[in-house]
């Protein structure tokens, strides 16, 4: 019988692990193989210890699966294994070798592409909302606050709008109703944009999306004209 992932995972790290299982290996084709692309593919991941991964593995594996469904004439869908979560909540060089050993993901090329990628850090919602207009209440998109590493952006996913004469501007509205800033504009027959934000200012309230009409006219202020709006929650 052949050892499981995690003694082949074991055997491929260099950890001891039972004489019996070892011979096996030694003297199995199959699994001898699954050690040298293991090895292959820890030669591949960055060196020190862990893989500094903060999302958890589920989510991770969900990728991998991704990943590996487009590789052409590879595993189209895969189960997810049952993968230990380390106490910190990091994910270790050994979890990860545990899912690629149970995917069958440890193939040449995917392999050395579909690490670095997953070591990036990965976009993360942190809030959302619809954007409706402001008159009758009419579905008009969504935007999304979203993190990816130390960056913060706004992601505009509307409808088309019309600038009339003027330029479609964006805004962040304090929940206060008091205080706004723009944060750039949107241009005009575009539907997907994102926007730069600091995380300064989405925690001091300003929370609420507004995209407006404005004019070429000399006052930069908000026009009143508002098309859309939403709050961030
Ligand atoms: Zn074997």
């Amino acid at each position: 019988m052949h050892p499981n992932d995690e003694v082949l995972v074991a055997i491929a790290l260099g950890d001891e692990v039972a004489q019996g299982d070892a011979e096996h290996v030694r003297g199995c084709a199959e699994c001898g193989a699954t050690v040298t692309e293991l090895a292959g593919l820890i030669a591949r991941v960055p060196a020190a210890g862990d893989i500094d991964l903060v999302e958890p593995p589920a989510e991770v594996w969900t990728r991998i699966a991704a990943e590996v469904a487009q590789q052409p004439g590879e595993v189209s869908s895969v189960a997810q294994p049952d993968l230990p979560a380390a106490a910190d909540g990091r994910w270790s060089r050994r979890a990860w070798l545990l899912g690629a050993a149970a995917a069958g993901v440890a193939v040449g090329v995917a392999g050395a592409q579909l690490l670095p990628r997953l070591a990036q850090p990965q976009p993360t919602v942190l809030m959302r909302t619809s954007l409706d207009t402001l008159d009758t209440q009419q579905p008009g998109g969504q935007a999304t606050l979203i993190a990816q590493g130390q960056s913060l952006q706004l992601a505009l996913n509307v409808t088309p709008l019309d600038p009339g004469g003027g330029f479609l501007e964006v805004w962040l509205i304090n929940i206060d109703l008091k205080r706004m800033v723009s944060i750039g504009v949107l241009p005009a027959g575009v539907t997907q944009q994102g926007f730069a934000v600091s995380g300064d200012l989405v925690d001091a309230g300003y929370r609420i999306v507004d995209i407006s009409r404005e004019l070429l006219d000399d006052r930069p202020e908000h026009s009143g004209d508002s098309l859309l709006r939403g709050t961030l929650v």
